[in-house]
């Protein structure tokens, strides 16, 4: 298959060597574990359980809210301690609602819904599956599943990509799953497929994974599969982020703030594809993920299978705890995770990784004046001058920057990791969106505030308009009455 070439990009040290050999491990399950009610992007799960419930394996504990949501589900059987506020897995370190429970050791299984003839049914019963189901995008960003696949009812669709890069350094457990796990990866993408209701899929898979790309290709060819398509892509950060995948794939380019959808490709991560063969082949949620635990401050780094709410602290502690202080703690890779704020925090189905990077992977040094180098400029996968767009944002020239494209951004981190002056351009650049978004939302919360003053002044208007009305009414009435009686006096007395 024919590739093409992205601009900008770099070349991280990748580290994977650290992990790559191990294999999956399941670990002994928590004492505690706290699920987060919102672990997605959308409105968050309402629960739907109370405190004190014993609760199954799979069985739900709360429910999606809305178009854009996700369920939540018992990773395991035991007891509801609580529900309430608990440190989410954000660097914030602010609580989000959180269902706590207790495990009662016998791992027993809810009743699960019956599995689905994946390719007999209609498109349509494979989205509800993944919906209640509680999948969403396993690579990290958490969008809700069965919404990506139901763009078919809106958008002209021809392929579905699966994004198997894992262009980020340390991370191995989608190399891991690919490996392990190939013919059920295979049959979760197949079954996507359907359910977009597309006649291919292309799987793609970074160069650095050369065990992930033979297992896959075996099963496709001793399978026969003709709808699915497994391309080797270069290895090149950042690969996975779905709008370069898919130039890389095709020659196409999405257009500045639209979708793949739109030039006719949906984009699933490769985890996600297994989650949703476990959803419709076994009828089994979302109550766990594989997550890569690495870097130089990790006694043991590995791959494992961890149930969903598992504290972060459990799992560092199964790896043999800390080497040392960590210089940075981090959910996600080194490029775009999320810095920890506390290990109490818990594996979300967003999660990934867990970092704890040593002093020598972190070098940090003191921040210097830019130095006009363009080297930022170069290495931008979106064609943008980032050191333009930050000097605009410290002077508080926030339109300026979105003019230059600050909205385009996607947050790769490749500009601050080639910078000699060690500036922290996406810092910057997250601080101007969170701002841009935060202004937004006070504008439209003021507009819906505005319209409904009006809506309200409009109802009383017409409420006295009406009243005003019926009271002119009952008067004529009363005065029709009056002179009907006064008539029908006239007439007796004439009479
Ligand atoms: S973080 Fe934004 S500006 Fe920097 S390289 Fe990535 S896309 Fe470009
Ligand atoms: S890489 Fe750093 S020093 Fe060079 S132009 Fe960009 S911001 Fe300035």
């Amino acid at each position: 298959m024919k590739l093409f070439r992205i601009s900008g990009g770099i070349h991280p040290k990748e580290s994977k060597e650290l992990s790559a050999d191990r294999p999956i491990e399941r670990l002994p399950l928590a004492s505690v574990l706290r699920i987060p009610l919102q672990q997605h992007i959308g409105g968050p799960a309402v629960a739907v359980v109370d405190k004190g419930d014993a609760v199954k394996k799979g069985q739900i504990l709360a429910v999606g809210r809305g178009m854009v949501s996700a369920p939540v589900h018992a990773p395991t059987s035991g007891r509801i301690v609580s529900i309430g506020r608990f440190v989410a897995p954000h660097a914030s370190g602010l609580p989000g609602q959180t269902i706590t429970m207790r495990p009662d050791g016998r791992d027993e299984w809810g009743e699960l819904p019956a599995p689905i003839d994946a390719f007999g049914v209609d498109p349509a019963v494979i989205a509800e599956r993944v919906a209640a189901s509680g999948i969403v995008g396993m690579g990290g960003a958490t969008f809700p599943s069965a919404v990506k696949l139901n763009l078919r009812n809106r958008h002209k669709l021809d392929t579905l990509v699966i994004n198997a890069a894992e262009c980020e350094p340390y991370l191995t457990c989608d190399d891991r799953l690919m490996r392990e796990r190939t013919a059920e990866v295979v049959d979760g993408v197949r079954i996507m497929r359907h359910g977009l209701g597309v006649g291919r899929a292309i799987v793609a898979v970074e160069a650095n994974k050369p065990a992930a790309l033979a297992a896959l290709r075996l099963a496709v060819a001793a399978g026969g599969f003709a709808d699915v398509t497994v391309v080797e892509v270069p290895t090149r950060y950042p690969m996975g982020s779905e709008k370069h995948l898919v130039q890389t794939l095709t020659g196409q380019e999405t257009p500045a703030r639209a979708l793949t959808a739109d030039i006719g490709i949906v984009v699933h991560n490769v985890a996600t594809a297994f989650a949703v063969y476990e959803a419709v082949r076994l009828g089994r949620p979302l109550i766990a993920r594989i997550v890569t635990v690495s870097g130089g401050a990790i006694t043991r780094p590995g791959n494992f299978e961890v149930p969903i709410g598992t504290p972060v602290s459990h799992l560092v502690e199964q790896c043999g705890g800390f080497r040392g202080t960590p210089e940075r703690l981090l959910l996600g890779g080194p490029m775009m995770g999320q810095p920890l704020a506390s290990t109490r925090a818990s594996i979300v189905k967003g999660v990934n990784g867990v970092l704890a990077l040593a002093a020598a992977e972190a070098p940090t040094g003191p921040i210097m004046p830019c130095i006009r180098c363009a080297s930022c400029v170069a290495a931008c996968p979106c064609g943008l001058a980032p050191f333009d767009m930050a000097a605009r944002i410290r002077k508080e020239e926030l339109d300026g920057a979105v003019r230059i494209g600050l909205l385009d951004c996607i947050a790769c981190g490749s500009c601050a990791w080639v910078c000699p002056a060690n500036i922290p351009l996406v810092q910057y650049f997250n601080y101007a969106k969170g701002k841009l978004t935060a202004e937004q939302r006070t504008k439209h919360k003021q507009e819906e505030t505005k319209r409904l003053a009006k809506f309200r002044a409009d109802r009383l208007e017409q409420q006295r308009k009406a009243k005003e009305e019926a009271m002119a009414r009952m008067k004529a009435e009363r005065e029709a009455k009056k002179r009907q009686a006064e008539a029908a006096a006239r007439v007796e007395v004439e009479g």
